[in-house]
């Protein structure tokens, strides 16, 4: 089925700078909103529920499957991520666009859900520079980010199935790029055509 709003999938391995990424364009794009995930990971350094995540225990998370709530939902690094139904549908189908910030595993599943959905995966320039910027996050433990790499390998495999790639060496290009894929969907002739209906009607291409 055929949204007129963009849902855009940014996917990555932990530390790549996909939350940094994501967090920019929101400021400097108001059109895109974000989708607030359930998680039964525990808050790490500033985060606060509601604003990073909803963080609830593996009970309500169990709750929130029977109950149909999310899209999605996978066990990612030890701890259930889940996509919420609610919002999202209503806002592509009002034209809006979405961002979520997902795993691999929750990007093909929504996929499948949205066929039309724009998938992304950031790579990190190099595996030194991935292990530098999760240690200097200083957010998770060293057995953490021994995780995180080890599954970062299996992640990485999964890039081949997304629609675009950025590579988040130098950032402001990285972010150039995020932007430049948002941007492009909006040119998009259907987009354009429903965006910009006074011009096509003025033009007698309606
Ligand atoms: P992710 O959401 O992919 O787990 P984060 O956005 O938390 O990753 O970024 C991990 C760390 O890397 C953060 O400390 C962030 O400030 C830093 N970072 C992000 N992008 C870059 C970049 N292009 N160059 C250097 N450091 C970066
Ligand atoms: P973190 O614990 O670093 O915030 O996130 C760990 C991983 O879970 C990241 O890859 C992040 O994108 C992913 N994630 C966050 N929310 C969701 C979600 O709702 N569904 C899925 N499938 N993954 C999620």
């Amino acid at each position: 089925m055929h949204h007129p709003g963009n849902l855009f999938v940014v996917a990555a391995p932990s530390g790549s700078g996909k939350s940094t990424l994501v967090n920019a364009l929101l400021e400097v794009d108001s059109g895109v909103e974000p989708s607030i995930s359930h998680t039964t990971r525990a808050p790490r350094g500033q985060e606060k529920d509601g604003r990073e995540y909803f963080f609830i225990d593996n009970e309500a998370f169990d709750a929130k499957i029977a109950a149909g709530d999310f899209l999605e939902w996978a066990l990612v690094h030890g701890n259930r991520y889940g996509t919420s139904r609610q919002a999202i549908e209503a806002r592509i189908a009002a034209g809006g666009d979405v961002v979520l910030e997902i795993d691999w595993q929750g990007a093909l599943q929504i996929q499948k859900l949205f066929p039309d959905a724009i998938l992304v995966f950031v790579l990190p320039p190099s595996w030194e520079e991935l292990r530098s910027r999760l240690t200097r996050r200083g957010e998770d433990t060293p057995d953490v980010i021994e995780l995180r790499l080890t599954n970062a390998r299996e992640e990485l495999a999964q890039a081949q199935h997304f629609d675009y790639v950025i590579i988040n060496e130098v950032f402001e290009r990285a972010l150039f790029d995020l932007k430049t894929i948002v941007h492009a969907q909006r040119l998009r002739y259907i987009a354009q055509k429903s965006a910009r209906a006074d011009t096509f009607q003025a033009l007698g291409i309606a």
